[in-house]
């Protein structure tokens, strides 16, 4: 097999997941047992062209069946029967989908716990391989305001540089630069800033965000876009998501002009990449919708940055102070215009019903800060909405923060407990309640994955978001 070969069957979206075809139990071992094969034995050089067509039937097959899998759909049993009686009822766009990158696999619908300086608060890599996080995402911004890229490449990337070897994916920098640094100047050009912690004054366009991404060596990368912010007059977010659009077109140009070798990202292990010293794949790199909360706008920005073709597509600028409906509808009016064979990721959600919401709007990738942030105030998530531990009823209180749950803070440690260690601030109290809302929240896309394998997605959204309780209005 040549490296070329190589390169072609990995780094792109595998539309392979077939609920019907394949019960989920067999499903990833069927993809495990191929790249066993195709990595642990030498095959001699007659058999191996052979093998590889073989190989690549099956894979077309696979894309075939998952063509139709991506297309919204049903989940509901009683949304069928409705469907057959020329009724569409409990109808959602909820699927399921399968994302590959240089350092693994991600299923979707998937929760990305967000690492902002190369971290996610408190917590290890080694434990996030516990709770089952397939992805995390990096703070371009931070860690180009600290350490500094040459920090960073000096330790050979991000990967190696925190010690994650699973799939990372990199904001633009964009979001950061609009909310935290100070005296920004946005031109056509870019965006003149200076930075939160020290004031010194950079400069960042399309094309360095791409060159930034690039070093860092994500295994998705974002486009730099403006986020137009809330509320917004219509002619301004008119003219940002022209903008947008253009930046989305530059950067686009910048990836292809630097295709290859350097815009590629390092293998997780190289020694088993099919005998070869070292593959690479491509950086992944997905486009943005912005366009405020005008239907108009957002139809319009979809079908530009669609237009450009990217490997996935985000929906930015929502949850940025707007009420709910505002947000669900700004999702509503680009999604009919997003392809169905490529994955879409809403950023910057939610809390736990507004990820299932937003599932349920044919949605398929997310982060947020909330489980991370939250539990540095002492607020836990559970099933039926949020516990703040900090309060008094929790004193004497032994049951664990949610009664049946797996992780390994509730297996060990009673809400009591929990309690005194936020009320005395011992750091073991914010890693302890951090594990336990991380786990919620990747645990809760683990259960939509498989409501959505048993086409039972739909009574699971409603019953939870039912249970789910708000305090004080605010859904948390
Ligand atoms: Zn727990």
């Amino acid at each position: 097999m040549s490296p070329d070969d190589k390169k072609i069957r990995t780094g792109r979206v595998l539309n392979c997941h077939a609920p019907d075809a394949v019960s989920a139990k067999y499903r990833g071992k069927m993809r495990s047992c191929k790249e066993y094969f195709m990595c642990a034995f030498v095959i001699p050089s007659g058999v191996e062209e052979s093998l590889f067509r073989m190989q690549k039937v099956f894979e077309l097959l696979a894309q075939d069946r998952q063509r139709s899998r991506w297309e919204p759909s049903d989940v509901d049993g009683q949304a069928s029967e409705g469907s057959r009686a020329g009724k569409r009822v409990n109808q959602t766009k909820a699927r399921r989908g399968r994302l590959t990158t240089g350092h693994g696999v991600i299923d979707t619908p998937a929760f990305m716990p967000i690492g902002t300086q190369g971290s996610v608060k408190a917590v290890s890599p080694r434990e996030l391989r516990e709770l089952n996080a397939q992805i995390i995402l990096g703070n371009t911004y931070h860690l180009f305001v600290r350490p500094g890229l040459d920090v960073i490449k000096h330790f050979g990337g991000l990967h190696r540089f925190m010690n994650w070897d699973g799939p990372l994916l990199t904001d633009s920098g964009g979001y950061q630069i609009f909310s935290l640094a100070k005296l920004r100047k946005i031109s056509e050009d870019g965006v003149h800033f200076q930075n939160h912690v020290d004031g010194t004054p950079a400069f960042i366009s399309p094309e360095i965000a791409m060159e930034i991404q690039a070093a860092l060596g994500s295994d998705i990368a974002m486009v730099l876009d403006e986020c137009a912010p809330y509320p917004c007059e219509y002619n301004y977010a008119a003219r940002s998501v022209e903008m947008t659009t253009r930046w989305a077109n530059r950067c686009k140009r910048a990836v292809e002009a630097n295709a290859s070798p350097a815009r590629t990202v390092s293998p997780a292990n190289p020694k088993t990449a099919a005998g070869t010293a070292a593959t690479t794949t491509r950086q992944l790199v997905f486009g943005i919708v912005q366009g405020a909360t005008f239907d108009d706008l957002r139809k319009a920005s979809a079908q530009a940055i669609v237009d450009l073709s990217f490997d996935g597509y985000a929906i930015g600028g929502v949850s940025v102070g707007e009420r709910e409906e505002e947000m669900m509808r700004a999702v509503e009016s680009c999604e009919p215009f997003l392809p169905d064979d490529k994955p879409r990721y809403a950023m910057g959600l939610g809390t736990p019903p507004q990820l299932l919401e937003m599932i349920a709007r044919g949605m398929d990738m997310f982060d947020c800060v909330l489980p991370t942030r939250l539990a540095r105030n002492g607020t836990a998530f559970t099933a039926r909405g949020t516990l703040n531990l900090k309060n008094a009823e929790f004193a004497l209180d032994k049951s664990p923060i949610e009664e049946n749950c797996a992780c390994s803070t509730c297996r060990e440690f009673s809400r009591g407990y929990i309690r005194h260690l936020i009320k005395a601030e011992e750091i073991l109290g914010l890693r302890l309640i951090t594990l336990h809302n991380l786990f919620f929240y990747l645990d809760l896309m683990r259960q939509a994955r498989d409501q959505i394998d048993n086409r039972t997605f739909d009574e699971f959204r409603k019953s939870f978001v039912a249970n789910y309780k708000t305090r004080n209005g605010i859904v948390l």
